[in-house]
């Protein structure tokens, strides 16, 4: 058993709002959205950050990129939306899977 909250959200130990999922990528909604449309996708991979890519990551990373905009339309973001990566404490990452945010509708805060 993981004690890493996004990959038990991921196995389905623990429940989470999944919006897509398939053999490499699990989408689902943040707990506390920040905007109308909020989502987090993460790779099944235990991956910690940015900091733990590899080159063997390169295709799976090349991926989710590519899903990013199919997730934000089937949200109903055609005008388009906002992605965000926190690594390292520095950088206000809170949970230790790597994640990308994926932001949009009313509500999304300035930047
Ligand atoms: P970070 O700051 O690490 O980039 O973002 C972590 C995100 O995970 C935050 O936006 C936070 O609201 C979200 N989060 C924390 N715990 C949970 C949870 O148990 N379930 C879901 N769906 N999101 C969570
Ligand atoms: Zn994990």
């Amino acid at each position: 058993m993981s004690d890493c909250l996004f990959c038990r959200i991921a196995t389905g130990e623990l429940p989470g709002d999944i919006v897509y999922e398939d053999e490499k990528m699990v989408v689902f909604r943040d707990i506390a959205p920040k905007a109308q449309v909020h989502l987090l996708a993460i790779p099944r991979e235990h991956i910690e950050s940015l900091n733990g890519l590899t080159e063997e990551h390169d295709a799976l990373i090349a991926y989710m990129m590519r899903q990013l905009p199919v997730l934000a339309k089937a949200q109903g973001l055609e005008s388009g939306f906002r992605t965000i990566i926190n690594t390292g404490p520095g950088g206000g990452q809170v949970v230790f899977h790597l994640h990308i945010h994926l932001l949009g509708g009313t509500g999304l805060p300035g930047f």
